[in-house]
């Protein structure tokens, strides 16, 4: 299954590098409720996502971080470094079976985010 390139504009969160970057092993979407259904990118959510507070929460995030070889391989290589990503919106059209997204790449974008409902996947678009 194909995972999508994750860019992500939210450098609010601990796992965000600078070339809207997102250095997680992993990322989950999700619905804003948890019963809720989306019908437009702000009703979905990064639950990843770990607000930067203090230098402390750097090193608390490096559970979910992308820091083994694949990740110094890449910056070797300049490639992009992208989350596995799980989804659970599944009426947004790229959604698939198995809560797999299909898109090439999805943006996650929340301007001055302080809490995960401030992220949006802005590449969500509602299956009619
Ligand atoms: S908000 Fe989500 S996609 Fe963006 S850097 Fe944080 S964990 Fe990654
Ligand atoms: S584009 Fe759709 S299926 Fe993919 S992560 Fe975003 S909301 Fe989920």
């Amino acid at each position: 299954m194909s995972n999508p390139v994750v860019k992500c504009s939210v450098d609010q969160c601990t796992h965000y590098m600078p070339g809207d970057q997102c250095m997680a092993a992993k990322i989950s979407v999700y619905n804003d409720e948890e019963e809720g259904t989306s019908s437009k990118p702000r009703d979905t959510l990064c639950k990843a996502f770990h607000h930067r507070k203090t230098v402390g929460d750097m090193i608390g995030a490096f559970h979910n971080a992308n820091i083994g070889g694949s990740m110094s391989a890449a910056f070797l290589e300049g490639t992009q470094i992208t989350p596995a990503v799980e989804c659970f919106v599944n009426n947004c059209k790229y959604w698939n079976d198995g809560n797999y997204c299909k898109a090439e790449q999805i943006h996650v974008a929340g301007f001055n985010a302080s809490k995960t409902a401030d992220t949006d996947c802005e590449t969500f678009q509602s299956v009619e």
